[in-house]
């Protein structure tokens, strides 16, 4: 560090783990720059409009098993950012329909969703954040004991004391190859599975008796009426998630190959209830190259603390909504860690409860 009195931070990556980071670092009294290559925040937790339609084409729904993350997703429920998704949730198998998934496992699941839609809980932590959309970051070099940032675009974006990263494990380890090799390559394999999505509407309801399907034996994974969702205009908009084993056999297929065959997979699981195909008003395809990670690492961040170097996301500690919070929350706490350690030589006790703006 320059040893400054206000270090220099800055978050890659506003998608929900590197928010939720921002947001703490905040709401502890430190500056904190951060920068996305996306033009909206969300990551993978983005609602995408076509016209008048909207879409969640990445993460669906959350459940809340933590103290940490059930407490955070209560007050986004009393600020109106959360919901809960009473759709009915069933599972396609064998061509036959079971009752809800979560009934059936014997426990009732609380869905939540964000309202209105996914995208609104990463806006909320994102509100009054200093946040430069659209900047691609390039790889980092080291400037004595601190980190130079340009853009892809060649841009300068400042040297920092510490740099959290929270983007997934294989752009994690572009940024760090020539900077930091030996966390480069820690991070290089840690593995996540593709997901094709389809964005589908239709001009008249589709007569289903659900609103969200498990999809198993079959190309697909995933479907769900995404208009079932609370607060989303009345439209007949599905998503629907081709499997990991499906999707990452078809990574390089051209978007409406991936549209056409995912969504004849979607008329062959629904032909047993009498639905037959119809006419999309609107159809595309979204491919995640990195959707859900398969074996994420123990840790619930890494940090190195003579680098000032962070990595969160939800391939640390635990995947999915509830894991990408938890791991932004405990990368923060670790640059409190680093940074009061350098200004007073003893770590600071750790985060305060969640506030979220
Ligand atoms: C299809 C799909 C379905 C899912 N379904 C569910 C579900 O139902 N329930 C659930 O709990 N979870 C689900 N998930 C997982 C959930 O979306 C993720 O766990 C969570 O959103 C990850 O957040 P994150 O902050 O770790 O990463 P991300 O959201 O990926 O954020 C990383 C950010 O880094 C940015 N970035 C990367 N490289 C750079 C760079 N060089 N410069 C600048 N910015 C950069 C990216 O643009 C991105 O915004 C799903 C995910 C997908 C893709």
């Amino acid at each position: 560090m320059n040893g400054s009195a206000t270090p220099s931070i800055v978050v890659v990556g506003a998608g929900l783990s590197g928010l939720a980071c921002a947001r703490a670092l905040v709401e502890n009294g430190h500056g904190v720059k951060v920068f996305d290559k996306a033009r909206g925040v969300g990551g993978r937790m983005s609602t995408r409009r076509a016209d008048d339609l909207r879409y969640d084409h990445g993460a669906q729904y959350f459940t809340a098993r933590a103290p940490e993350f059930a407490d955070a997703v209560k007050a986004w429920v009393a600020e109106g950012v959360v919901a809960a998704w009473p759709g009915t949730i069933t599972t396609l198998e064998n061509r036959a329909t079971l009752g809800d998934d979560g009934e059936r496992k014997g426990r009732p699941v609380e869905r939540f969703v964000g309202v209105p839609g996914m995208s609104a809980i990463c806006k909320h932590l994102a509100a009054d954040l200093d946040i430069d959309l659209a900047t691609r970051v390039a790889p980092f070099a080291r400037e004595g004991d601190q980190w130079r940032l340009r853009s892809e675009a060649g841009d300068d974006l400042g040297v920092h004391d510490v740099v959290v990263v929270s983007a997934p494990p294989a752009q994690t380890a572009a940024l760090l190859a020539s900077a930091a090799p030996t966390w480069s390559a820690r991070v290089a394999d840690t593995p996540m599975a593709p997901c094709w999505a389809v964005m589908v509407s239709f001009e008249e309801r589709l007569p289903v008796p659900f609103d969200g399907a498990f999809v198993h034996g079959s190309p697909l994974s995933w479907v769900a009426r995404n208009g079932s969702k609370p607060g989303r205009p009345d439209q007949e908009s599905w998503v629907l998630h081709g499997s990991p084993s499906w999707s990452s056999e078809h990574v390089e297929d051209a978007p409406e190959q991936a549209a056409r065959q995912l969504l004849d997979a979607f008329w062959r699981a629904l032909a047993p209830a009498g639905v037959a195909a119809r006419t999309a008003a609107h159809c595309v395809a979204h491919r995640w190259r990195y959707a859900l990670p398969t074996a994420p690492v123990p840790e619930v961040c890494l940090a190195d603390a003579a680098l000032g170097l962070v990595l969160c996301g939800d391939w640390c500690g635990g995947p999915r909504v509830e894991g990408a919070f938890l791991s932004g929350r405990a990368a923060a706490a670790r640059v409190l860690e680093l940074v009061s350690r350098e200004s007073t030589g003893s770590p600071t006790a750790g985060l305060g409860p969640p506030t979220h703006g």
